[in-house]
């Protein structure tokens, strides 16, 4: 998008403080006197007092396991929580309830979907299509799976910038692709990859997509129907949600016809000794006691979520991003890590020869939170011939004087060991 139809945060229909008072993480100094600018949100956001409260009033008022109990409690809480995926069904326009399964996140969405699903999809000698900005949770699952049928994986590279090398992406379907799996977002470079275009092309090639909505889900709306998904996975603690919780969306077809992912009580229908026949969706894959207060909590995440100005929020967000990036460009010896043309919330960058753990460290003293490492893309980083980066990654609350506060941390690392 060109940078002119940005508007700034002043002129958005968005009142930033009025939502930073909802997150009381955010309020708070860091050592003494020093105040926080929160900007470590790509690894997990901060959470609103509605979400929090929310879990207060679960263990609170409501605490009871679900599904089983004929008691008052236990019917209460199997409805909040079955009215929890019914808001997560919401959220990413899916067409049915019964295809939001609860997960612990990403990671456990991806071994669901590789261990069940990719076993019956892949086959010796084929080929999983990745790509090379993908999350080692988009990698290893895939690997373990390619490992122990005799598949192979292939990677779609990626461009100095930081884009897909979708010019390749046909010639990389091929009749032995089993299927793709691929992030919307990276969490390293904040590239916002063209998913619609991607599933077209796969889909014409019959090749199923996997989606990793780790990074996507906080920050653009997501109509899984619109995207033709077949899996679309998220974790809840990166939208404001609670950790140990997130969702992966199937199709219909695929979630039917996949066996379980685990064994236990909730998912079945019928145990004998010599059989067991399993329950229908979204139970078949929620074995044991779920995680009911996180899930609840998630509900009301996504809510929240869906009750802010969508389109305000992004302005605004665009608008951060497009001026922390100016003031990075500014600051000498910085180089920005990740510069696609459509980005979202991420700017990962290297400053001269410093380390990016001794820039971390020095910028934390300075409250301002940031990630420093190889942000479990290994193989993207050497891609670019980087141990790591420095990532600065917003959310809808981040603000110009939290970009200013990180510029002033940088000026105090280059003091330091400049
Ligand atoms: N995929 C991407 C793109 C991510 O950014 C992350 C987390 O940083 C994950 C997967 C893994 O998410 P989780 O640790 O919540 O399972």
């Amino acid at each position: 998008m060109p940078a002119t139809t940005h508007p700034t945060p002043e002129t958005a229909s968005f009142n930033v403080e009025a939502l930073r008072a909802d997150f009381p993480a955010l309020a708070q100094d860091v050592y003494e006197d020093t105040p926080l600018a929160y900007l470590d949100n790509a690894a997990t956001s901060q959470k609103p007092t509605p979400v929090i409260e929310r879990l207060d009033r679960f263990y609170r008022d409501e605490n009871s396991n679900v599904h089983r109990g004929v008691h008052r409690l236990s019917q209460d809480a199997t409805e909040e929580y079955e009215e929890a995926r019914k808001s997560l069904a919401r959220f990413l326009n899916a067409p049915d309830p019964d295809q939001i399964i609860f997960t612990r996140g990403t990671t456990e969405g991806l071994n669901l979907v590789s261990s069940t699903f990719g076993r019956m999809a892949v086959e010796e000698g084929d080929e999983i299509l990745l790509t090379e900005m993908e999350h080692h949770s988009n990698i290893v699952p895939w690997q373990m799976l390619a490992e122990q049928v005799g598949a192979s994986i292939e990677v779609l590279p990626v461009t100095d910038r930081g884009e897909l090398r979708m010019d390749l992406l046909p010639g990389m379907l091929t009749d032995d692709t089993a299927l793709m799996a691929i992030s919307h977002v990276s969490n390293t470079l904040g590239t916002i990859n063209p998913m619609e275009d991607i599933i077209d092309v796969a889909h014409a090639e019959d090749v199923p997509v996997v989606v990793d909505g780790a990074q996507s889900a906080p920050h653009l709306p997501v109509d899984v129907q619109a995207l033709d998904a077949d899996f679309f996975v998220f974790s809840g603690h990166k939208m404001f949600g609670p950790t140990g919780i997130g969702v992966c969306f199937g199709k219909r077809e695929h979630l039917e016809a996949m066996p379980p992912y685990q064994g236990g009580g909730d998912m079945i229908d019928r145990v004998s000794f010599e059989e067991t026949t399993y329950d229908d969706l979204p139970h078949k894959f929620e074995a044991g006691t779920p995680n009911i207060a996180d899930a609840i909590g998630l509900g009301t995440a996504a809510e929240y979520i869906m009750d802010l100005d969508w389109d305000a929020v992004q302005a605004h967000e665009e608008a951060v991003l497009e001026y922390a990036t100016e003031q990075l460009e500014a600051v000498e010896g910085v180089r920005i890590v990740g510069t696609a043309p459509d980005k979202t919330s991420v700017l990962s960058f290297v400053f001269d020869d410093i380390h990016p753990y001794d820039a971390g460290t020095v910028l934390d003293r300075e409250g301002v939170a940031v990630r420093t490492g190889h942000h479990c893309t290994q193989p993207l980083l050497e891609r670019y011939g980087l141990p790591g980066t420095i990532r600065a990654s917003f959310a809808a609350y981040n603000t110009r004087e939290d970009v200013d506060h990180l510029i002033d941390g940088l000026q105090k690392v280059r003091h330091m060991f400049g």
